[in-house]
């Protein structure tokens, strides 16, 4: 066990591809073995007050009264999705493969439902109330949780890692990523929807997208729109959404390769670990491009 360990920290360092054996020695357990403690019922003092922390971290962010907040570890889940149509309707083995995603980033996952998270999205973080931690939700949920786990987990990258990954994913960005760039309307009522879609259509890069529409909604007095939030909030969309879309990451390794390995590795790791869990789970997982 310890040899297996060694070798495959060494295969990492290398930067080889590891196979899933290995990447699970060094990530800690399978992620398709939920071994977290419940949030749900905790037993001992620790559990309980993860989970009265993560309660309050739930309320905090959606506004709501605690007492109506419910939060989950993957073990709390049920075995299979429960047919709801409406997205969301986390799986323990969906869950345990985005806590460990998690693992890969130090990233710990709690997974919640409340009245107002239906308002506020299906996901967020804490970065400095509570980092090192994020939270998607369970029950109900307008996107796949695997993709909100990937945008999620975008949010806690460190802000040279998020500098790295814009620069590596410029020139890959293209009109399948139309429907990413709508969320630029949303920030300014839906007024640039076409502006920014033929922007990218034509192939101008995300960079000079996002400035376009943000100078334009400027002078017009319609937003006053942050840069660097926008594009952060683009480039988490990027990282969930395209998550299972192995050609656009050989891509983009080749541009991160020189710059920062251990994040390649990191990305490399995790989008392998979703991806084959997909393939486990052929037609039975909401998957991705839901994100609508
Ligand atoms: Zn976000």
């Amino acid at each position: 066990m310890e040899d297996q360990f060694l070798e495959a920290r060494r295969k990492r360092a290398r930067g080889e591809l590891l196979s899933q054996a290995e990447a699970a020695v060094l990530n800690g357990p399978a992620p398709f073995e939920g071994r977290t403690v419940s949030l749900a019922a905790p037993t001992g003092p620790v559990g309980v007050a993860r989970r009265d922390e993560a309660v309050q971290d739930v309320a905090f962010a959606n506004g709501d009264d605690p007492a109506n907040v419910r939060v989950f570890s993957s073990q709390d889940l049920p075995d299979g999705p429960s047919g709801n149509q409406r997205g969301a309707d986390l799986s323990r083995s969906a869950a345990s493969v985005i806590e460990g995603v998690g693992r890969i980033f130090g990233t710990e996952y709690r997974f919640y439902d409340s009245p107002n998270s239906e308002a506020r999205g299906d996901g967020f973080v804490l970065r400095g109330r509570r980092p090192g931690v994020a939270y998607v939700r369970a029950v109900e949920g307008d996107a796949a949780p695997l993709v909100v786990a990937g945008h999620e987990t975008y949010h806690t990258f460190t802000s040279a890692e998020r500098a790295r990954f814009s620069a590596a994913i410029e020139p890959y960005v293209d009109a399948s990523d139309v429907a990413l760039l709508s969320f630029l309307s949303d920030y300014t009522g839906g007024r640039y929807r076409a502006k920014a879609t033929e922007l990218v259509r034509v192939g101008v890069s995300p960079t000079e997208v996002i400035d376009s529409v943000i100078a334009q909604a400027q002078q017009d007095g319609v937003a006053n729109l942050d840069s660097a939030k926008l594009r952060e909030e683009f480039d988490a969309d990027i990282f969930g959404n395209r998550m299972e879309d192995s050609g656009f990451w050989e891509k983009v390794f080749t541009e991160l390769k020189a710059q920062d390995r251990t994040l390649l590795i990191k990305i490399r790791d995790s989008v392998k670990q979703v991806v084959s869990y997909l393939k486990s789970q052929t037609g039975k997982v909401r998957g991705f491009n839901n994100d609508q």
